[in-house]
């Protein structure tokens, strides 16, 4: 099932994932431009896929409208309503990722959630997520193997290990759209890094900025870190990054931290300990 997950990510054919963080392939009998649409359940497979949320193009942009216009609304008095739809929220949080614990600040709440990746499997992911009420201050999330070991540091942010699934200018996820949207992003990270552990590559489109990044961490085999949709790393941008001052690349990202991502202490500490979640503010 992970194998044909990667397949299909390299396709750009997105996953469904369900509750509890399960990742499913995508249905290919389905057309992918009518996944998510209401009337068109009754037409996917039995065993639970209402459950699933599609996690395909369309469907995420159906969702993006949908949420904007509910929320245009209050967008004035952005800090004090972000705040209350994040609390509204969090039932529909714990019935999509069981378990999920909350830990509510002045200015900002944790959640500290599960996701299975897939079915009967050893590896399950934990995200453990900063979330500010302020929507100018961005939300940081760390990823852990069973709760305990970090997960990285491909596809995560300099120098605070936190998870980069996505460019938080592109639109895939804003301050407005919904927790369990996030979460499902976050689940769909997990699982391509479950991919990368089993295959020893990383599946589906990626973007990776830096030169010596793209050199030290993509197999040739996986997409291109330019974002290209077909072409391989190999064949794209690698020979061109082997053309460059090497060195100057080198001293540049270990200099951004690059090199020695990791979560900061009082995440490491908070997730070993699990008492009190540092201030998000602090942090
Ligand atoms: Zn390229």
């Amino acid at each position: 099932m992970l194998f044909e997950i990667g397949q299909q990510l390299d396709q750009n054919i997105f996953p469904l994932v369900g509750n509890g963080g399960i990742v499913m392939p995508s249905e290919a009998a389905i057309p992918l431009i009518t996944l998510g649409e209401e009337n068109d359940h009754a037409k996917q497979p039995r065993q639970n896929r209402s459950k699933t949320r599609p996690r395909t193009r369309a469907s995420r942009r159906k969702g993006e409208t949908r949420e904007q216009r509910a929320t245009s609304a209050a967008s004035s008095i952005i800090c004090t309503s972000l705040q209350d739809k994040y609390i509204e929220e969090l039932d529909a949080v714990s019935e999509a990722y069981p378990g999920t614990q909350v830990w509510q600040q002045q200015k900002g709440m944790w959640l500290l959630c599960q996701s299975a990746l897939l079915p009967n499997i050893m590896h399950n992911a934990t995200f453990l997520c900063a979330i500010p009420f302020d929507p100018t201050i961005r939300i940081r999330s760390w990823g852990f193997w069973n709760g305990r070991a970090w997960i990285g540091p491909r596809h995560t942010n300099m120098p605070d290990g936190s998870i980069c699934a996505f460019e938080p200018s592109d639109g895939t996820w804003m301050p407005t759209d919904s927790i369990i949207k996030l979460l499902d992003i976050y689940t769909l990270w997990g699982v391509r890094h479950l991919y990368l552990v089993t295959f020893n590559r990383w599946p589906g489109a990626q973007v990776a900025h830096y030169a010596y990044e793209r050199l030290t961490e993509l197999k040739e085999d996986e997409l291109c870190g330019c974002g290209s949709l077909k072409k391989r790393y190999g064949e794209c941008c690698r020979p061109k990054d082997l053309k460059r001052n090497r060195i100057a690349d080198a001293v540049k990202f270990i200099s951004l931290g690059g090199a020695s991502r990791k979560p900061p202490e009082a995440v490491i500490r908070f997730i070993s300990e699990r008492d009190n979640p540092p201030s998000i503010i602090d942090l």
